[in-house]
């Protein structure tokens, strides 16, 4: 099996990204909603903010869910459990490996 170390890093460097350009996002709607105030039950600009603070929001949560993974794999790279799945503890084809770098289980037990 490749070393699937380069591919995790440049992955999580990906990630890591992602997070930050969501992050000053969030800002600017949170700070597009301060600037219309908060009587603006009727400001037709409200409910679209609210979209798409709930969509950053949403963003958010699964680029922070893709990093945890990326370094939960890292973590099994640097113990030698990488490639192995968690559920019947048999090595994960390098196919599913190659397509889902973070997997955790084989494709039996995925399924
Ligand atoms: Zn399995």
């Amino acid at each position: 099996m490749t070393d699937p170390t380069e591919r995790l890093q440049a992955e999580r460097a990906a990630t890591a990204a992602q997070l930050a350009a969501l992050t000053r996002s969030f800002d600017d709607v949170v700070e597009s909603i301060e600037d219309v105030g908060n009587d603006d039950e009727h400001d037709p600009d409200g409910a679209t903010i609210a979209f798409e603070r709930a969509q950053v929001i949403a963003l958010r949560r699964q680029a922070e869910a893709n990093l945890a993974e990326v370094d939960a794999a890292l973590t099994r790279v640097a113990a030698g459990t990488y490639g192995v799945c968690e559920s019947c503890g048999r090595p994960i084809g390098p196919d599913r490996l190659d397509a889902l770098p973070t997997t955790r289980t084989c494709v039996t037990c995925a399924a």
